[in-house]
């Protein structure tokens, strides 16, 4: 047994499974904040749920939350539908969460990101009931095409669950230190219950969405710096410079694109940034 805590709302009335997940990397408190926020509004009888089932995980990671840690030994969005043995503080985790994973119909798993930029939303399924909710839970943009870049088996929270025909909506809330990332995840959270219509609130403006579909990796070669301060999906144009290393190389993009998760500091080795296009753009 794992030391997760969860919580049921359950209507006893027939609709929609919801499960709803936080901090599944341990730093990442906007979902922690969100869940919290709609428990106690229910347990306090401002919020009913109407029909279906409501479960929280607010803390997906407890050890790494308390040390305000990505991961204690393993990234655990890294592990769902893994068949490898493995020895980890997050094994027990996910074998858990699974199970919760198995027997919901929906999945909503709340993240922020290290990158200065706006909430997105990683859209990778063809179900027209996961495109209808992604595109109702009040966030512009949307990136595509994400587990085909890396082109390896998906083990997230959303992977795992679509392999088993789930509907999943991984929403990347903000910066990880931004405020206001804890207030968009808890919007979130109220208009995907809303579109589920397991309660009702008046319904909200639809922003006009702007989707961007990933296809480059680029990895940190040396010692390098960006040519600005760059914040997710600003956008470079052809022949821009994005970044050089210490020896003068510069590395620039062919045509019209957007930068997605820019991380200047990252390690030799390891994801610099992305770059992806816009259909719009074409
Ligand atoms: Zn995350």
């Amino acid at each position: 047994m794992s030391d997760i805590n969860h919580f049921i709302f359950d209507s006893k009335l027939e609709g929609p499974s919801l499960l709803c997940l936080g901090a599944i990397h341990g730093n990442e408190t906007c979902g922690t904040d969100a869940i919290l926020k709609i428990m106690t509004q229910i347990q306090q009888g401002h919020l009913k749920i109407g029909k279906g089932k409501l479960t929280c995980i607010p803390i997906c990671n407890p050890e790494a939350y308390q040390r305000k840690k990505r991961y204690v030994h393993a990234n655990l969005n890294r592990l769902f539908g893994c068949q490898e043995d493995f020895e980890a503080y997050e094994k027990d985790l996910v074998r858990e969460i699974s199970k919760f994973i198995n027997s919901h119909d929906y999945i909503l798993d709340l993240h922020s990101y290290h990158s200065k930029g706006n909430p997105f939303i990683f859209l990778d399924t063809d179900h027209q009931r996961e495109v209808d909710l992604a595109k109702s839970v009040g966030i512009k943009d949307i990136i595509t095409g994400w587990p085909e870049m890396y082109n390896e088996k998906d083990y997230t929270t959303s992977g795992y669950a679509h392999a088993l025909g789930k509907i999943s909506l991984t929403v990347e809330c903000g910066h990880h230190h931004d405020p206001q990332s804890s207030i968009v995840a808890y919007d979130v959270l109220r208009k995907t219950l809303n579109y589920l219509d397991m309660v009702n609130f008046s319904s909200a403006s639809i922003p006009n969405h702007h989707i961007v579909h990933a296809n480059t990796i680029h990895y940190k070669a040396r010692e390098g710096c960006f040519s600005k301060n760059w914040q997710h999906m600003d956008c470079l144009e052809p022949n821009e410079v994005i970044a050089s290393y210490a020896d003068g190389t510069e590395i620039k993009v062919l045509e019209k694109c957007y930068i997605l998760l820019p991380y200047e500091n990252a390690q030799i080795g390891d994801e610099w940034f992305y770059t992806g296009t816009s259909l719009e753009d074409l």
